[in-house]
């Protein structure tokens, strides 16, 4: 369908053949990010507008429908890509534009609350919001008719939360990949939202159209191939391999099978590197330090990287401490999944990324890390909330964890003389070590605060009783406390990691 007398160059947008889900047609409009000339043969990468950027692709120009092409608009000091935001370079006027809307937008998280006098900040939240709530108690009131007074749309919680942009962290450290969080404001049908990744979001000179490209074309790693999703800072030269092999457990990544079965008579690890501080059946974690085990920890970001958008990549893991999660046979332990996490951190991250590796998702995988990052916190004696932005797959894996968490606790509360059994939002955080603003979000989210009588009524509709049950039978996987072996270091006093 191409038509060789009009160029397609990079920023041009026409609509793009596609197989949706089903296998069906579809021509989704796209945007042309790259154009290579293989033997005479052209070759677009495209983006499509309206999906995440893991479906990014090569195409041939016969799925190209040139007749509704349309050519980039010039637009002032932007010397890349038009309507490209995260193509711009960045620069400092950009970034004080950009925290300032971090902190506005911060502010309405809450502020779409759908009660009256329900924190209005993030900030205000602390002060003194929460206090007034506890005074006026809340008042649990199990598979009660009351309809509610007021809601908080899916659309109103995700179009904020997508938006969210966390402060520039104050410590320096060096990157190597790029992000460019506002390219992709959308999603591939899944409610769009916050990106896997926080703190790790920073430097934004790399924001350029190679970190936009996904670079590497299959992984194998043991028994798994892995096809990236992303872009992933691995050395120039190994991007043109047809696989690039990686060693399953040290995950060094080596150049040809040859390499890596040379590789594998020499490495002797079964099992991530660090101490193992669980073990369940076959699931165990390991926690790594990113100081001691530099070499791992940062050939774990680079494989990481491969399927989270969102993350600068940081070769200083020193401020890291990583949690991977494996499961065992006769071979040994094999990755599965890992997060990892400041040693200290002022804002009460209990993780920095989290990654379920593509072949065991969908299996329950991720909310077993979920789960652990809080069993920690729950060592710890603190509350803890993953880094903002969270990728899409990241908000819906957290968003169902804290439902299912607390409607659990919702519901084995007991009446005591027929009254409505009582619980304040503190109490559900400490019991659970979930932020405060997490508890909150998640019941705005399932939509049970109702406010009626002067009180706040959180009312369990019976979809939502039968839903919550439903789902707890299919989550099989669930960490067991009594497994962990743990103790908590105060990284505050070592003064160097
Ligand atoms: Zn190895």
């Amino acid at each position: 369908m191409a038509d060789h007398s009009v160029e397609i160059t990079e920023g041009c947008r026409l609509p793009v053949l596609r197989k949706n889900q089903v296998n069906e047609d579809e021509w989704p409009l796209a945007e042309i990010l790259s154009v290579k000339d293989i033997q005479g043969k052209k070759l677009y990468y495209v983006h499509y507008i309206d999906f995440n950027k893991r479906l990014d692709e090569w195409v041939t120009p016969d799925r190209l429908d040139i007749k509704k092409l349309q050519f980039p608009k010039k637009e002032a000091k932007t010397p890349m890509k038009d309507g490209l935001p995260g193509s711009r370079p960045s620069s400092p006027e950009r970034d004080v534009k950009r925290k300032a809307e971090s902190v506005s937008l911060a502010t309405q998280v809450t502020a779409a609350t759908p009660v009256p006098s329900l924190p209005s900040s993030a900030e205000a939240s602390q002060a003194s919001v929460y206090p007034a709530m506890r005074d006026s108690s809340f008042s649990i009131k199990s598979r009660d008719e009351h309809e509610p007074l007021t809601s908080l749309t899916t659309n109103g919680t995700t179009s904020i939360q997508r938006h969210l942009i966390p402060p520039q962290p104050g410590r320096k450290r060096k990157s190597c990949g790029g992000t460019d969080e506002d390219s992709q404001d959308s999603s591939d049908g899944i409610p769009s939202a916050p990106r896997m990744t926080g703190s790790l979001v920073s430097d934004r000179s790399h924001d350029d159209i190679v970190t936009r490209m996904k670079n590497i074309d299959c992984i194998e790693l043991g028994r798994h191939r892995l096809k990236p999703w992303y872009f992933s800072p691995y050395p120039q030269e190994l991007t043109s391999l047809l696989i690039l092999y990686l060693c399953e457990f040290c995950l060094k990544y080596l150049k040809s099978l040859k390499c890596l079965q040379r590789h594998l008579t020499k490495c002797n690890l079964r099992h991530p590197p660090g101490n193992e501080i669980y073990r369940k059946g076959t699931i165990s974690f390991f926690e790594i330090d990113g100081r001691k085990n530099k070499a791992y920890s940062q050939n774990l970001c680079l494989l990481a990287k491969c399927f989270l958008d969102h993350k600068t990549l940081y070769y200083d893991t020193d401020p890291f401490l990583f949690y991977v999660m494996t499961e065992y046979d006769s071979k040994g332990f094999h990755i599965v999944g890992y997060f990892s996490k400041e040693k200290e951190s002022t804002e009460d991250y209990n993780v920095a990324c989290i990654l379920t590796l593509p072949p065991y998702q969908r299996r329950g995988y991720g909310k077993l890390l979920i789960e652990f990052s809080y069993e920690l916190s729950k060592v710890e004696g603190k509350t803890g909330t993953p880094e903002k932005p969270l990728s899409d797959l990241g908000l819906l894996s957290y968003r169902s964890y804290w439902s299912q968490t607390i409607l659990e606790i919702l519901m084995d509360l007991k009446s005591e003389n027929g009254e409505r059994p009582q619980i304040t939002i503190n109490e559900i955080s400490e019991i659970t070590s979930v932020k405060k603003e997490d508890v909150i979000s998640t019941l705005q989210y399932l939509n049970l605060i109702n406010y009626y009588k002067g009180q706040y009524i959180l009312t369990l509709s019976e979809d939502i009783v039968e839903g919550h049950e439903r789902a707890m039978q299919k989550r099989h996987l669930r960490i067991d406390p009594k497994c962990l072996h743990f103790t908590p270091k105060d990284w505050s006093k070592r003064g160097k990691w």
